[in-house]
């Protein structure tokens, strides 16, 4: 396992054990499961966007968190959540 490797890990479990994420996302859901997306301000125009229920996760550089999760993970919301 490269440190590259390492770092990605911790990143990972660090970001998904974290349960205040900052930055609501309105209008916007996982374009895999359809559920909600979460999104952590890491300074610097970039966003951790993450999917709880089905363990996704993508970094991006955005303007705001709605942008940075339709960029990644999300989909714009067409239906109710239910
Ligand atoms: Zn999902």
């Amino acid at each position: 396992m490269t440190d590259f490797d390492r770092r990605a890990h911790y990143i990972y479990t660090t970001a998904m054990s974290i349960i205040f994420f900052r930055g609501k996302i309105e209008d916007v859901a996982c374009k895999h499961c359809r559920k909600p997306l979460q999104a952590y301000y890491c300074e610097d125009r970039l966003y951790l966007v993450r999917c709880f229920h089905c363990g996704t996760m993508a970094l991006a550089k955005a303007e705001n968190p709605k942008e940075a999760a339709l960029m990644t993970l999300g989909t714009p919301c067409i239906e109710e959540e239910t």
